[in-house]
């Protein structure tokens, strides 16, 4: 996995860069849950369920089949004000469904472990990306400060930090471009 922090700024650049001012607090508090949860399995390995298992890590639970899962939860019981199908509604639904789908993607760029089931739970394969610039991040936090933490944080600042950072750059841009245009209009 990339660091559960590094899963957390793809949740708050999303966010700032898709959510409508308005929204409520809660809603920054779910996009940081959504984005890092699907490591939660790792308790697997204490219930012995062994890696490549459906419910193993990486297995179902970072599949984006979970994420639609959690996309329905959270906009069933954390935005009832908001009608059913109503573009709000979707916008909560697809957005916690893609930030916690973007979990699994993001690990199916790293280097190391079992790969990610993207397809589970119709399909148990895992799935890396042919290219996979990501250093795998070590399975407890004893092994994150040694050299291998070091290269950790060295592939995310550059492979998902800085992505992050332009994707609210431009639309930042976007934005205040848009909003000058309106008013010349
Ligand atoms: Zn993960």
């Amino acid at each position: 996995m990339p660091s559960v922090v590094s899963h957390a700024v793809v949740a708050v650049a999303a966010g700032v860069t898709f959510a409508p001012r308005n929204v409520p607090h809660h809603f920054w508090s779910l996009a940081l849950i959504c984005s890092m949860i699907p490591d939660a399995d790792i308790i697997a390995f204490s219930f012995g369920i062994p890696y490549q298992h459906l419910f193993g890590h990486r297995g179902f639970f970072h599949s984006p089949f979970f994420g639609l899962l959690m996309g329905l939860f959270i906009v069933s019981v954390f935005f009832r004000d908001s009608e059913i199908f109503s573009s709000q509604w979707f916008f909560y639904l697809i957005f916690f469904f893609l930030l916690s789908a973007s979990h699994g993607v993001l690990d199916a760029f790293t280097n190391g472990g079992l790969g990610i089931a993207l397809l589970s739970p119709f399909d148990k394969t895992r799935y890396f990306f042919p290219w996979r610039p990501i250093v795998v991040s070590p399975i407890g936090v004893a092994l994150f400060f040694s050299k291998w933490g070091l290269a950790v944080i060295k592939s995310e600042l550059l492979w998902v930090w800085l992505p992050s950072f332009l994707m609210v750059m431009v639309s930042a841009v976007i934005r205040f471009v848009a909003g000058r245009y309106q008013q010349s209009i």
